[in-house]
């Protein structure tokens, strides 16, 4: 990757996951001057903004703010689409840039290039897709491989960008990157882009709105296995167990039937991508038995089901993400899968105008709901405590709860009545959890 003839970058989409921010940085650390350009205004990416005041003040990087489209481009100028920018193939813009003789690029394949130039095309790179359980998967990975001992970095789709830390990567390091259906649009024509270890956890109609069709999400997602280099392992899930692979590759199918009893993560869908997860582990060369641990142990993602510890004898599982009913269904659906009969729900929370009827539909499964916010009322419409706040609501659940419940915070709404944001949410509900446990 030779970035020496390129005086300029052009950085399109700027994000609040942090792709945005890490390749912007990276670019500058590589003397180039960026420009940012992205169609929502600063107010609206005041995070993202914060992460790059010091280069903008320096005068090392420039906001364009409130467009979409590119500047003009020519053969000096490196440019980085973000994945979110959908049909990227019909834009004009883009075309007219790779036109120029701009290099159109993403930060992912910048990242795929950096990491086969510091530790050689041999790399272990793992790749992970899916429609559904790709970032899980990925961090139980992670949490696999850590737990054998081998230094593990996990990037991609997940957000952030290892852009910044392939320096102090090594050939015994494992890079664990999870892939979008929009990343391996891009991929494509990375010839680099050849995991030794490809995943694909399952395939769901999905971002129809990005790739204009299905048959095109599915076609992006078919990229993956078709990639892995000889050699090496295409672990499928088993509705995409007979997907084509690379000539060459070893094929491992996770049938969804396999149990991983002792996992943190409660449900059937995390025992699947446990399965996954340790196929990968294994595949890589690790001690099935110590990557088993670390994915076992693994907690769950922040705020997605995640388990946070166990107080009164029962497990208490932060939620906060489930912001639709259907998700509040999911959660205490898997509780369920992993034996936890006797739920206490806390739902609830600012009001979207949807139904709630699917957790009002819960209440008489339940051991006890509370309901919580400006939907309180209408989520114990059937059954349950009006409890207002969630430091009440897990005030008046503590004499209730049992050896062996569960408490699940998975409020079916959104959290601004009462919080800033979902994590805001969760972080309060896995310091109650903690409170209650001394
Ligand atoms: P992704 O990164 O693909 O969006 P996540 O791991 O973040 O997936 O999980 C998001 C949600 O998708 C979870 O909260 C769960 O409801 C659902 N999910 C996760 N894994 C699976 C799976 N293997 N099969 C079906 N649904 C899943």
């Amino acid at each position: 990757m030779d970035l020496r003839e390129k005086k300029r970058a052009v950085v399109l989409g700027l994000g609040a996951f942090g792709g945005g921010v890490g390749v912007t940085r990276w670019l500058a650390g590589q003397g180039l001057d960026v420009v940012v350009v992205d169609q929502l205004p600063a107010e609206k990416l005041q995070r993202s903004i914060a992460g790059i005041a010091d280069l903008a003040a320096a005068g090392r990087v420039r906001l364009d703010l409130g467009r979409d489209d590119l500047p003009p481009c020519g053969p000096g100028d490196l440019v980085v689409i973000n994945p979110a920018v959908r049909t990227p193939w019909l834009r004009t813009d883009i075309t007219a840039a790779r036109n120029s003789g701009a290099w159109v690029t993403t930060e992912i394949e910048l990242t795929v290039r950096a990491v086969a130039h510091r530790i050689g095309e041999q790399a272990d790179l793992v790749a992970i897709t899916g429609s559904m359980g790709k970032s899980t998967t990925t961090a139980m990975i992670g949490a696999g491989l850590k737990a054998t001992g081998r230094r593990a970095w996990i990037g991609g789709n997940l957000g952030g960008s290892l852009l910044g830390q392939v320096g102090e990567m090594d050939p015994a390091s494992a890079v664990v990157l999870e892939i979008s259906s929009a990343m391996l649009w891009w991929l494509e024509a990375c010839e680099v882009f050849r995991p030794r270890v490809g995943v694909v956890t399952n395939c769901a109609p999905n971002h129809v709105d990005w790739h204009g069709t299905l048959q095109g999400y599915q076609r992006c997602k078919q990229i993956l296995p078709m990639r892995v280099r000889a050699g090496g392992t295409a672990v499928l899930g088993e509705n995409v167990g007979n997907w084509s692979i690379t000539d060459g590759a070893r094929r491992v199918v996770v049938s969804g039937a396999q149990r991983m009893p002792g996992l943190a993560t409660p449900g059937r869908h995390n025992e699947m991508n446990a399965a996954c997860a340790l196929a990968a582990c294994v595949a890589l060369g690790c001690d099935a038995a110590g990557a088993l641990s670390g994915i076992a142990a693994f907690p769950g993602l922040p705020h997605r089901l995640q388990f946070v510890g166990t107080a009164r004898g029962a497990r208490w599982y932060n939620d906060s993400k489930a912001t639709t009913p259907e998700a509040t269904v999911l959660a205490v659906r898997a509780l369920r899968e992993a034996g936890m009969d006797r739920i206490h729900l806390i739902a609830g929370g600012y009001d979207k105008k949807v139904s709630l009827a699917a957790i009002t539909a819960l209440a008489g499964e339940l051991a006890s709901l509370a309901g919580i916010g400006a939907t309180g009322e209408a989520v114990c419409a059937s059954r349950g405590q009006v409890c207002g706040t969630l430091d009440r609501a897990v005030e008046w659940i503590g004499p209730r709860v049992r050896q062996g419940d569960a408490v699940l915070l998975s409020p079916g709404c959104a959290s601004w009545d009462q919080f800033a944001n979902f994590e805001e949410r969760g972080q309060r509900f896995a310091d109650l959890a903690r409170e209650a446990a001394r």
